[in-house]
């Protein structure tokens, strides 16, 4: 009997808010322990929350980026429970009026296009860390309380989800729009965009949904496929083998590829969820969200289908280019300033992102700007430089700044496209070679290449292709 996975994902994305969610503190990563925090945020008793309305701006600008309908009013909830890395005793969470509902996101499968449904995105904080057998203290663990109260948001899908591919598809193009929208880095190396993914499986053809397991915070596109694929083929086994799922939390153990149970799956009484009593409840009006509405930017599925109709360049490519706003951005600029779109597409995609990729920079400090790549297609097509050439004179402005006609001008790798000149050597190379030119004339085609390579010998290889082609051609059968 065959098995059909069932997948839900729970995403937790850190807001780029400057502070925290309830209180001043910068909510930047990566401080000295315990250097950015206060009374509020350490969880001391008499201390009372204020809510960052930027925080809630954010979460509304993602909320309307996949269709959810945002909420007039939401309340906040205290998520109890006991751990070191969480001072107060509770998370500042919503629970049963969140923020936002009911929205999608369309994902790109190979059955074609595909709607995960959003049941709800919710704010809340976060908790602190704790460091296990640092450095000066192997046995112990430590707790780091900077990342206590910093801005989350929680996106759930509905359990639409039915493969490893579309889990990691769909968590690609939510993170995208997140940073298309600037409210989160999606560092996931960090922690700024995590992913809980909730599996189960169900005969072929049945209804009801199976038990679910849990996998916790994976840090990685590769290890959300590992883990999901890994979590399927075990449930299969339990249930081939007439066992049970058990409803639990398991971790990933990404050396070995497994994934291991951690704790039995708590519900949600046991966290006596309760209105949180030190906040109001959040109004977000309409005309607020409306508002917020005209501020988005151009989403990347819809500038993706802007650059497939407006420039004519292939799906795939247009793709690519959208991977990043900068990225878009930067085509963009060298089309507009002249530059052939497909052209300019093979010149971003292969040589400005390699040279980008080699040297680990972002395209926003590229050292080539976009009038210097509209510059270099315009120079090869007005045949000043040969295809060949130019590759090397970008490399050589990527390393050092320089203009491009300063380069072509200094390695000498102008090409010749003069007629008259081109012609010239050519009348040279036939008179050099008569028996040549007598075997061509009684039919050996294939000699043609013979005059072709003279020709560019002569010209130490920088005669333009197309024009010595072309004139060698008219001269020989004249
Ligand atoms: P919890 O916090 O208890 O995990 P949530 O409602 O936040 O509950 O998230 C539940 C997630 O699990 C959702 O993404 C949902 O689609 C998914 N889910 C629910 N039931 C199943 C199931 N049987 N199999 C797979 N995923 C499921
Ligand atoms: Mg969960
Ligand atoms: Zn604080």
């Amino acid at each position: 009997m065959g098995f059909e996975p069932v997948i839900g994902l729970e995403v937790h994305a850190q807001l780029l808010t400057a502070s925290k969610l309830f209180c001043g503190c910068p909510a930047k990563f990566g401080g000295e322990p315990n250097t950015q925090v206060c009374p509020v945020c350490l969880g001391m008793p008499g201390t009372l929350p204020v809510l960052n309305a930027k925080a809630v701006d954010y979460a509304v600008k993602m909320a309307l980026a996949v269709g959810c309908k945002v909420n007039e009013k939401s309340v906040f909830a205290r998520k109890n429970y006991f751990y070191p890395d969480l001072p107060k005793g509770y998370q500042i969470s919503q629970y049963n009026e969140p923020l936002a509902v009911a929205g999608h996101l369309d994902i790109e499968t190979t059955a074609g296009t595909k709607r995960i449904g959003i049941t709800r995105i919710h704010m809340e904080e976060d908790a602190g860390k704790l460091l296990h057998d640092a450095a000066g203290g192997a046995g112990y663990s430590f707790v780091d309380l900077n990342r206590a109260g910093t801005p989350l948001i929680e996106i759930v899908t509905e359990p639409d989800i039915r493969s490893p591919d579309e889990a990691v598809a769909y968590l690609k193009s939510l993170r995208e729009i997140l940073v298309y929208l600037g409210i989160c880095d999606g560092n996931m190396e960090e922690g700024s965009f995590r992913c809980d993914a909730n599996v189960s499986v169900r005969p072929a053809g049945a209804e009801k949904f199976g038990t679910r397991a849990e996998l916790k915070n994976i840090n990685s596109f590769k290890f959300v496929k590992d883990a999901i694929a890994y979590e399927i083929e075990r449930q299969i086994g339990v249930n081939e083998n007439g066992g049970l799922v058990k409803q639990e939390t398991r971790l990933f153990d990404s050396v070995k590829g497994v994934t291991v149970s951690m704790r039995s799956k708590e519900e949600a009484h046991d966290y006596r969820y309760f209105p949180e009593p030190d906040l109001p409840p959040l109004i977000v009006d309409a005309a607020h969200v409306e508002k917020l509405k005209t501020t988005l930017p151009e989403l990347p599925q819809a500038k993706r289908e802007r650059f497939v109709s407006n420039y004519g360049i292939p799906a795939y490519d247009a793709g690519v280019l959208t991977s990043s706003k900068d990225l878009a951005g930067y085509y963009e600029e060298a089309v507009k300033l002249g530059a052939e779109p497909k052209t300019a597409s093979n010149w971003v995609m292969g040589t400005v992102l390699m040279l980008l990729n080699e040297k680990g920079i972002d395209v926003k400090d590229s050292p080539v700007k976009p009038p210097a790549v509209a510059k270099i297609i315009e120079m090869v097509k007005a045949g000043v430089v040969s295809s060949t050439a130019a590759k090397e004179v970008f490399a050589e402005m990527f390393s050092t700044g320089k203009a491009p006609e300063e380069i072509v001008k200094s390695k000498g790798l102008t090409q010749l496209s003069n007629e008259t000149d081109i012609a010239a050597m050519i009348d040279a190379v036939i008179k050099a070679n008569p028996d040549n030119l007598a075997k061509y004339k009684s039919g050996k085609d294939k000699l043609f290449g013979f005059f072709v390579g003279e020709v560019m010998k002569a010209a130490k290889g920088k005669a333009n292709p197309a024009v010595v082609n072309r004139i060698l051609k008219e001269k020989l059968s004249s």
